[in-house]
């Protein structure tokens, strides 16, 4: 039978738009269907990861993404306020988009990456990734077309797709689907997938809110503070933050409603409750709404059935703390990118297709407890009802808030365990080698080449990162003086040495097999056997 394509891809969110490049870049025929007609138009996420930003990099566009959003300059603090233009209450100050690209070459330990995280609105993102993913010549990206049903045949799968103006129905045939399709994924219901996991109430990044993105030429010169790149009000009558989204006047602010609130509250209420965080009224122009909820750590029971696979926000929904819903739903399509792409291309094993749920499901567990830990802690923590007052008891509320949230916001935006450590631990495709990984925990990362876990980073003598001189699918360290050649294969393998005794102790052995998705499936001190090569592609 003829199919119409590979892999067919339901959703162009971040998710989607990944997957077409991992797959497209290995030659991988792949359609993608989106109902919208375009990329998302409201700003959305707000952080892009070091680790994300990593695989950005490996795809070539880290440089294109990072030049997206803020001005260069633009600094990337966390301020917290009573109200904006009252007292400021915390900050965290972090670098601009400029000064992150030379900064990151001088760092090591926990920071030894070869990206430091960007800034930036999902939708500037998206933009980015739809460009290339369009460019590649065996993608086809058809906006204005929604998916209605699938049918796994055993062999093949079949889509029903209708344009979303009117039309007539067309069915797809491919080997593999994918659906990408966020939070209400059909496809994940039809195959009676269930989502999994509390919805927590809390003061506050728990429970209904609502988004206004606006445009003010007056908001910098009313906040008699530096500038920040998240302002967040803190104070008893409503919470809420703010982001700038191009640091020349446009901004997305978000706020909590109370349960008496009305359940769509209009532009004029939604105008106030942004003046209740300014502190005083002032000239904008909305350009977007949209409610959402916050509070949610749920988790899909299963992430996919036979050829059919769910991706990003369809299995997994964050309360958007610690910025981890949009990152997690990149790495799915990271780790299923290669994965579908050694089946169509013929080089991997039966085992690949399971080896995705038993990697990506725990990964986005380990992630949703990290985001829930830092939503309980700047949403349980209440402010106190003097906080405001012109009074000793006043200042001293004031400064009790501000110690709290100076802390919470290091542990909540300074992550480099959660974006570096995150492991594969268990998976079937992994060679363990006896040595156990060091702690997971949120704010300290300490470079491992036990397998399971991603490639120790390393800058080279030329100024350039190890990473930029990995293969796209595997690549062979050979580490110091190391010289063996591995058994031949059908994998696609670069070999890379890599001379020097700091390389080879920082790997802790003279050979490491990395995966295209830069995760160290083996490592020792003679060439790996077939076995251990079969393994990693699920033979
Ligand atoms: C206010 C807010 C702030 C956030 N902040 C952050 C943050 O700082 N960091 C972070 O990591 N995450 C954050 N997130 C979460 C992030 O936005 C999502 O996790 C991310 O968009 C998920 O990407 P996705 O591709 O899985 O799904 P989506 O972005 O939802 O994309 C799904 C796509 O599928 C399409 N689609 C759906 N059904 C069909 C169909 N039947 N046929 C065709 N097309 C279909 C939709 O139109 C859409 O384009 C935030 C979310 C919100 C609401």
């Amino acid at each position: 039978m003829t199919l119409d394509t590979d892999v067919i891809v339901i959703g162009g969110g971040p998710c989607g738009l990944m997957l077409a490049n991992e797959l497209g870049r290995r030659g991988v025929r792949t359609i993608l269907l989106d109902q919208d007609a375009a990329t998302a138009t409201n700003p959305q996420a707000n952080a892009t990861q070091a680790r994300t930003m990593e695989h950005y990099r490996r795809l070539g566009f880290a440089d294109e993404v990072r030049a997206q959003g803020l001005p260069g300059d633009y600094p990337t603090d966390i301020a917290y306020f009573t109200r904006y233009t009252t007292h400021e209450l915390a900050r965290f100050e972090l670098p601009s988009s400029k000064a992150a690209t030379e900064l990151v070459k001088g760092l090591g330990g926990s920071w030894s990456a070869a990206e430091l995280p960007h800034r930036v609105s999902q939708m500037f993102v998206e933009r980015v990734l739809l460009r290339h993913a369009a460019a590649l010549p065996t993608v086809s990206i058809r906006h204005l077309m929604r998916a209605t049903d699938s049918t796994d045949h055993g062999d093949h799968v079949s889509v029903v797709a209708e344009p979303t103006q009117g039309g007539p129905a067309t069915t797809l045939t491919a080997r593999y689907l994918v659906a990408a399709e966020g939070a209400r994924s059909r496809t994940r219901q039809a195959l009676g997938i269930r989502l999994e996991g509390p919805g927590i109430e809390r003061n506050f990044m728990g429970g209904r809110m609502h988004a206004l993105f606006f445009r003010s030429r007056e908001f910098y010169d009313l906040i008699p503070h530096p500038k920040a790149w998240m302002y967040w009000a803190f104070n008893p009558q409503r919470r809420s933050f703010l982001a700038a989204v191009d640091g020349d006047g446009e901004f997305n602010f978000h706020c909590q409603l109370w349960p008496g609130d009305p359940e769509d509250p209009t532009e004029a209420q939604v105008r106030q409750m942004l003046f209740q965080a300014m502190g005083r009224e002032f000239e904008l122009e909305v350009v977007g709404r949209a409610s959402w909820m916050a509070g949610l750590a749920l988790l899909a029971e299963r992430f996919g059935q036979g050829r059919q696979f769910l991706a990003g926000d369809a299995v997994h929904l964050f309360t958007p703390t610690g910025g981890l819903g949009y990152n997690t739903a990149i790495e799915d399509a990271v780790n299923l990118g290669w994965k579908l792409a050694a089946l169509v291309n013929g080089w991997g094993g039966p085992g690949l297709a399971a080896s995705y749920e038993i990697e990506r499901r725990p990964a986005s567990a380990r992630n949703l407890s990290f985001s829930r830990a830092f939503a309980d802690s700047v949403g349980l923590f209440a402010p106190d009802p003097r906080i405001e007052d012109d009074t000793a008891e006043g200042a001293a509320a004031r400064a009790h808030a501000g110690a709290y949230l100076n802390r919470h916001s290091r542990a909540e935006f300074n992550i480099p365990g959660i974006t570096f450590g995150m492991r594969y631990d268990g998976s079937p495709l992994l060679s363990p080698d006896g040595t156990l990984p060091p702690a997971d925990e949120a704010n300290r990362y300490e470079p491992t080449a036990c397998p399971g876990g991603r490639a120790p980073h390393l800058w080279l003598a030329d100024g350039s990162s190890l990473y930029d001189h990995f293969g796209f699918d595997f690549t062979l360290l050979r580490l110091n003086t190391a010289t063996g050649t591995p058994p031949a294969t059908d994998i696609p393998l670069t070999l890379l040495d890599l001379p020097g005794e700091e390389a080879r102790t920082l790997y802790g052995a003279d050979y490491a097999l990395i995966r295209p998705d830069q995760i160290v499936a083996w490592r020792g001190d003679a060439p790996p056997s077939a076995s251990v090569l079969e393994r990693a592609v699920g033979k």
